[in-house]
């Protein structure tokens, strides 16, 4: 017998297809009563009656409570002459049923729950054209239920995959086989608010990264548009590697894409911006010297090759100094090591102030600095170093209310064609021992 549960499926189906239906049936069987219902273990429950008005009714006066336990149209020529029927409330009083043709409305899976049926107040027979015609019209009541069950499925699938979907820890978008957005999450459009609200469904890839562009989503895009768009437009076409994208406000994305089994795309996207800050505080960490704060022979040696390889490519001039403090080791005997190290950190001080933004300054050797003057000729260097000099020789340093006074001796190369970082730092190193020889707070020019 059917379970409430059941009901409630019938009665998801839309009222208007019982009352539709219900009315076609009485029309094309010619009757002056149709009704649909459904019946449970002890009522008939009519969900649209025509001719008739009636909600529910007692299992056992109930004709339909017949016809649902058929496989075929359940017909009653004469309710009067019929014993099962014959003391039926409904054939000795009001209305005074005599004819009943009633078809099962079966759910797939073969249980019927309830029927559509026509009646008549007076004898009547039914051909088989008929009764074919209202077991036709019960299926249609039952087709509506399908299709609204597939409706409703879908609709919980998609509310599913909304759900999983918004529930990712990361952003998330897909794409269909021919790059149309269909579906990303919230966390996916926070990740870009200046195109957040042109992410919708249909809206394709490309027209995504121009938008962004346009708006200024993508600073890295700057200046070079058309070329950032067509690398980002190869590397969604061969998805796979994980991509970084500086965002406005020095924010962070990392995005990896993978290819579904449909030839979609979908993407993970996730906000880097912490891990990229820690990232860069460790490598200032491992660049910088922590005594005086400038760059470490390490790095110096680094960002001087690759000044230098651009100033040999373009042709340009650039003077190479090493700076060495002078009888350094007398100032650490006679005021202490910790003098030493204040002196050190003021002479960066000083110099800082000197050289232009451009200049690179690393700690090359214990009292011991090297400076590159990237597109600075012989006359720019002299004069450069004759201020470095100054700034130190002027002036002197004070340590817990010690004067000290230091001078620095400094050796100056220029480049010449066929120079690398290491032949003009071993030139400038000529120079300086040079200086020294000639009595320190000096400097001495090398050129090629
Ligand atoms: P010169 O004029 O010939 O360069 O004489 P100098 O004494 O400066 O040269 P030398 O190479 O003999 O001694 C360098 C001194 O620098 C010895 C060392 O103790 C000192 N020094 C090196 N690194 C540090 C440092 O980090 N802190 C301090 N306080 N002293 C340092
Ligand atoms: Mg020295
Ligand atoms: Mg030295």
């Amino acid at each position: 017998m059917a379970k409430l549960r059941e009901f409630a499926v019938l009665d998801s189906i839309p009222q208007d297809v019982y009352d539709r239906v219900t009315r076609l049936a009485a029309r094309l069987l010619d009757a002056p009563i149709a009704v649909a219902s459904l019946i449970d273990e002890d009522r008939q429950w009519f969900k649209a009656c025509s001719g008739v008005a009636a909600s529910n009714m007692p299992r056992e006066w109930s004709f339909c409570a017949h016809a649902i336990c058929q496989h075929e149209v359940f017909v009653i020529e004469d309710a009067s002459r019929d014993e099962r029927f014959s003391n039926n409330p409904f054939v000795t009083g009001e209305p005074g049923l005599r004819f009943y043709a009633g078809a099962p409305l079966t759910a797939s899976g073969g249980l019927n729950m309830g029927t559509l049926s026509v009646l008549d107040t007076r004898p009547r027979t039914i051909t088989d054209d008929q009764k074919r015609m209202l077991a036709d019209l019960a299926a249609m009541i039952m087709d509506s239920l399908e299709t609204r069950l597939i409706i409703d499925q879908e609709e919980r699938t998609k509310i599913r995959f909304i759900d999983a979907m918004e529930s990712l820890p990361t952003g998330f978008v897909m794409y269909d086989r021919r790059d149309r957005l269909v579906a990303c999450n919230q966390r996916y459009r926070a990740m870009l608010p200046r195109v957040a609200e042109f992410i919708v469904e249909g809206v394709d890839f490309e027209s995504i990264l121009r938008r962004g562009v346009d708006s200024g989503q993508f600073p890295e895009a700057a200046g070079d548009e058309e070329n950032w768009i067509a690398r980002l437009m190869r590397d969604h076409q061969a998805p796979g590697a994980r991509h970084e994208h500086a965002l406005p406000g020095n924010r962070w994305i990392a995005f990896q894409e993978r290819r579904t089994s449909d030839g979609g795309i979908v993407g993970f996207s996730y906000d880097i911006t912490e891990i990229k800050k820690q990232e860069r505080q460790l490598a200032q960490l491992a660049w910088t010297d922590s005594l005086t704060g400038c760059m470490n022979r390490h790095r110096f040696m680094e960002l001087a090759s690759i000044e230098l390889e651009r100033t040999r490519r373009s042709g340009g001039s650039a003077c190479l100094m090493l700076l060495d403090a002078d009888h350094f080791k007398q100032i650490n005997d006679r005021n202490g090591h910790a003098a030493g190290d204040e002196v050190l950190k003021g002479l960066v001080q000083r110099w800082h102030k000197v050289l232009r933004s451009h200049d690179l300054i690393g700690r090359v050797g214990g009292e011991e600095f090297c400076v590159l003057l990237p597109d600075a000729g012989i006359e720019a260097a002299s004069a450069l170093a004759e201020r470095l000099r100054a700034s130190v020789a002027d002036l002197p340093f004070h340590f817990e209310g010690q004067l000290l006074r230091v001078t620095v001796s400094l050796g100056v190369a220029a480049l010449a064609p066929g120079d690398d970082l290491n032949s003009l730092m071993r030139r400038a190193d000529v120079a300086l021992y040079e200086a020294k020889e000639a009595g320190r707070d000096r400097f001495i020019v090398k050129a090629a």
